[in-house]
């Protein structure tokens, strides 16, 4: 059976890194999409375009080290974090920092083209309190990422503020307006809000507690599952373990809230439809 995180990080200095992929492993796991942290958590200042360059890089080394050395198949995940360009942008000034972004999303992007990594990620905008000058340019910022990911035909992974249905009406609108395909823009650490997301052309990575899960599937099966696994041993439990994604599939199929066809649903076909990759035991 082919279970996969679709978001889930790996840090080989706070964290447990290839031991915490084993233990996906060993619950179930098969497939992760494992997304870019920070420049800064990868040992790079994040005060350059270059930076974050190099940290992409580090990261593609990252997910090759889990496909060489353990059963796990990695995909990877590169961008610039939100609050990367917020501190940037507070740091060095607004438009420096814009600059600087946009030519390492256009490098994420070239990532994606040269098939290194999957979909440029996470970019959005920040999950707390900035100026409306911030708040505009991030916005910008993560409408340009869409329009790269629209050009290289790859997906997003948006990063932003706690969700609602008017949040994902608004997004909507700019998934419309950048045109790019609404099976490439996932929304991650979304809500179980299936419906609203398919209405306007959303595809939502929905946090893999057992309520939202439940509410998920309640509403149909077009949906990945992620734990935001962020492998930080300073912050245990701050988000769900790198073992819940299986353990929960598993646990709903048995108790009969999944059928075997909604497991493949949401572990096979709906990866393939939004990265374009192969699902392959
Ligand atoms: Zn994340």
């Amino acid at each position: 059976m082919i279970i996969l995180d679709n978001h889930f990080h790996v840090d080989p200095f706070k964290g447990l890194f290839l031991e915490a992929v084993k233990q996906f492993y060993r619950a179930g796991g098969t497939h992760l999409v494992v997304v870019y942290k920070t420049a800064h958590d990868y040992g790079f200042p994040g005060l350059k375009a270059e930076d974050f360059m190099k940290a992409m890089d580090f990261h593609l080394e990252l997910v090759e080290k889990i496909n060489r050395e353990t059963p796990v198949k990695a995909f990877a995940v590169v961008g610039v974090h939100p609050a990367e360009f917020v501190y940037l942008a507070e740091q060095k000034g607004l438009e420096y920092a814009k600059n600087e972004v946009m030519k390492a999303l256009e490098y994420a992007q070239k990532l994606c083209l040269e098939g290194k990594a999957i979909a440029i990620g996470e970019i959005g905008r920040p999950h707390y309190e900035v100026s409306e000058e911030i708040w505009q340019a991030s916005i910008e910022l993560m409408k340009y990422g869409m329009t790269l990911a629209k050009e290289a035909d790859c997906a997003v992974q948006l990063h932003t503020e706690s969700f609602d249905e008017e949040k994902f009406r608004e997004l909507g609108e700019y998934v419309k307006e950048v045109g790019i395909k609404p099976y490439r823009v996932v929304k991650h650490f979304s809500p179980p809000l299936v419906k609203v997301a398919e209405e306007v052309g959303v595809f939502p990575s929905v946090i893999a507690s057992r309520k939202n899960i439940q509410e998920a599937i309640r509403q149909g099966n077009r949906f990945m599952m992620e734990t935001d696994y962020i492998d930080d041993k300073r912050r245990p439990g701050a988000v769900l373990g790198p073992k819940t994604v299986p353990k929960r599939t598993k646990a709903f199929l048995q108790q009969a809230l999944f059928t075997e066809e909604d497991v493949h649903r949401i572990h096979v076909e709906n990866p393939k439809k939004v990265y374009g990759v192969e699902m392959a035991e």
